[in-house]
This record gives structure tokens, C-alpha cells and sequence, in this order.
């Protein structure tokens, strides 16, 4: 048992059922033995790889577009360059590599704003962006106002969710007790009244008996949160997870180690949990908060948009011939629709002045 598992047993002694959102937050986010604050998850010897782990194209490519979108914002000096959830620092590095490179101007005008919870992660991010001199926060509302520039790859995957269920008596939110032995959980429906989530609505609510449904609150109010700042400050946001465009239903609670789905209720705090992201919500809320929304694209499409592929035809320029295959390896895997290519999407959100950012094509 995991010492959180002990802590999550006691309170349901105590306290009785908690919210499937409860048990998520605590197994991710308690700061003792919660998920992030425990380890460094990322790289093959941990539990997931991300696209920015996959190749340093992917960072770069980012970097790129952070450059160009200044320009289009009319080049404001200073900058916030706002990265959610920097995980190693890696994306970061990457961007700020490229961009020193293709727009030395934009380089000097930026100053990077890390928002960070875990200390474990922090510290792998001391370690590789020295030399930016980042600030750290704990949440975007602590990153001073000013014209802002964010990325969040697979930061929004990571914040807990909702869930209701079904039943014969309406919808009810997903609980979790304690198994029949005592240890371990399992899933029930609380009482019948569900406050504040936000309820499946139309052809959605007459979904079959047992049908689950999910919302993310903190999603929403940072997506809401985002759009509020580019609207009254200038700048623009870049989203980017797995997950679908329009709001579905469905459970979609996954747990990861070592690289395998796993049980969610086992092991609480010793493996990744996460939910697919509804970009239909965040949409909704970012433009209520007055942004402009474009996308979401399919990751695949975004990437080929920027020149991923001349970037890997440079990298392969006199390259070994094994240092040429793992660059067309992580090209595969970034693009093709059997990896993160159609998967993974991504939305950006602007300045409601602004047109579509490179990649976006016209639609907005
Ligand atoms: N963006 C990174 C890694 C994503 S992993 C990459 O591309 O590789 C998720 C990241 O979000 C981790 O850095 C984790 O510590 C952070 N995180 C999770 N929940 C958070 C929260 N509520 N507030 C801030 N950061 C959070």
C-alpha cells in the first residue's frame, strides 16, 4: 500500500465517500506523497515520454512560432514568456535555443515565467535554464500582467476532473469507498444532488443507464484565466494534449507506470493519472473571458505546418546514419496518425484583434 493509499483509507473511515475529482487531486497533487511531488516522471526509465522528450524539433518548432506570433503582436517589449507545467525544462530550452537563433530581438525582449507545483521538477528546471534566469510560480495569476506569450504541452491532461454517472435516479458524481476487504477502492455514486458540475446537457443527458461523463473545473478556470490575460494584456496561448474537440462522453480516467495503463484506484500517488481534455471547454471558457479561440488542429498537421520536416531533412544534414534514423524515428512519432499526430491537438488563443497564428490556417 502506498502511503497515500493509508491516507485516502483513513479519510473514508472518517469522513466517508470522495469525489473521483477529490482522490485525483490528492493522487497528483498532495504535496507530501502526491504523484509530481514525489519523482521525476518523464524518459523511458520513468512512466510517460512527451512530445518534447521525444526530439528537441518539437520544442525548437515551438519556439519558432512564440517568435513569430510576438512579431505579428506587434513586437511589445518586455515579454512574458509563460510556459504551464514545464515538466524538465526541455521545451523551454528548446525554444529559447531556436528563438535566440531565427530572432535575437524577440530573445532579448522575453523573460521566461515557469508555472510550476512540483519541487522535484523545479529543481530539473534550475538545472537546465540557468542561464534565462526563469521566475517560478505557483499559478498563472502570480505571473506579473503584461503582453504574454504561454505554452501548455500535456499540462491540462494532468488537472483533475469530474465524474458523473448515469443512474436511475439522474446524474450522480462518481465516488470512491473502500473495497469490501478493506483495502484497496472501487467506484460508487454519491447522493443523488450534484452541485456544481456542470451536468450533460441535450441528447448528452439522455445518454444510456452507467454512461459517465466528465468536467474539469480547473481546466476551465485556466483556460478562462488565459484568455482573460491575452484579451486585456495583448499576446497569445498555445495548447497542446491529447484529448478530443468536442465535449464526449465517456470515462476517460487513465493511470500510467512505467509506461502501462494501470489500474487508477491502485497505487494512488505511485502512477501518473490523467483525463483527455475537452478543447471544446476550454474553448468555451477562454472566449467568454473575451479570446479569441483558433483550432484545435491536429498535432501531425501543426507540426508539418511549421516545417517540421525541413527541420529534420537539417538535422540529418552529415549526420551518422543511426543519428539520421532517430531523427525519422521521432519525426514518425511526433506526425503519423498511429502515434501522437491525430491524437494530440493543439488550440491556440489569442487577442480577439488577432488573426490565426502560423498553423491555423484562416479558420478561426
Ligand atoms: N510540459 C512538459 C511536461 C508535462 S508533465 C513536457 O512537454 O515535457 C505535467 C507537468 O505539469 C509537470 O511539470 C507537473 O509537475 C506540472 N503540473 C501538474 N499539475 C500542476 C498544477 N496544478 N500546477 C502547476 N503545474 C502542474
Amino acid at each position: 500500500m502506498t502511503p497515500l493509499a493509508g491516507l485516502i483509507a483513513e479519510s473514508l473511515r472518517a469522513e466517508g465517500p470522495m469525489s473521483v475529482h477529490d482522490y485525483m487531486a490528492l493522487c497528483i497533487g498532495h504535496e507530501r506523497y502526491g504523484y509530481y511531488a514525489t519523482r521525476d516522471p518523464l524518459g523511458p526509465r520513468g512512466d510517460f515520454i512527451t512530445a518534447t522528450e521525444v526530439s528537441q524539433m518539437f520544442g525548437e518548432l515551438i519556439g519558432m512560432w512564440c517568435a513569430d506570433t510576438w512579431r505579428r503582436m506587434g513586437a511589445p517589449a518586455p515579454v512574458r514568456l509563460v510556459e504551464l507545467g514545464p515538466g524538465r525544462g526541455t521545451l523551454m530550452a528548446d525554444a529559447l535555443r531556436a528563438a535566440h537563433k531565427v530572432a535575437p530581438e524577440f530573445r532579448r525582449a522575453l523573460g521566461v515565467h515557469l508555472v510550476e507545483t512540483s519541487p522535484v521538477l523545479r529543481a530539473a528546471q534550475r538545472a537546465r535554464l540557468a542561464a534565462a534566469a526563469p521566475s517560478w510560480h505557483a499559478a498563472l495569476a502570480e505571473v506579473p500582467v503584461g503582453p504574454t506569450l504561454l505554452v501548455a504541452n500535456e499540462f491540462f491532461d494532468a488537472l483533475p476532473i469530474r465524474q458523473v454517472e448515469r443512474t436511475c435516479d439522474g446524474w450522480r458524481e462518481r465516488m470512491i469507498v473502500l473495497a469490501a476487504d478493506g483495502c484497496g477502492f472501487r467506484v460508487t455514486v454519491g447522493v443523488p444532488s450534484v452541485h456544481g458540475a456542470a451536468l450533460p446537457t441535450g441528447a448528452a443527458a439522455d445518454a444510456p443507464l452507467g454512461a459517465v461523463a466528465e468536467d474539469c473545473p480547473a481546466g476551465s478556470a485556466c483556460a478562462g484565466e488565459i484568455g482573460r490575460r491575452v484579451a486585456a494584456e495583448g499576446g497569445a496561448a498555445l495548447i497542446i494534449d491529447y484529448g478530443y474537440r468536442a465535449s464526449a462522453s465517456g470515462d476517460t480516467l487513465q493511470a500510467v507506470r512505467h509506461h502501462r495503463t494501470t489500474d487508477p484506484f491502485a497505487n494512488p500517488g505511485a502512477c501518473d493519472l490523467t483525463a483527455h481534455v475537452d478543447f471544446a471547454a476550454l474553448a468555451r471558457a477562454a472566449r467568454e473571458a473575451g479570446a479569441r479561440v483558433h483550432g484545435p488542429v491536429d498535432q501531425g498537421a501543426f507540426l508539418m505546418a511549421l516545417g517540421i520536416d525541413a527541420r529534420a531533412a537539417t538535422l540529418k544534414t552529415d549526420a551518422a546514419p543511426v543519428v539520421a534514423r532517430a531523427v525519422d524515428a521521432a519525426l514518425a512519432r511526433l506526425i503519423g496518425h498511429e502515434h501522437m499526430g491525430t491524437l494530440f491537438q493543439v488550440m491556440a488563443l489569442t487577442h480577439p484583434g488577432m488573426a490565426a497564428p502560423e498553423g491555423f490556417g484562416d479558420g478561426a
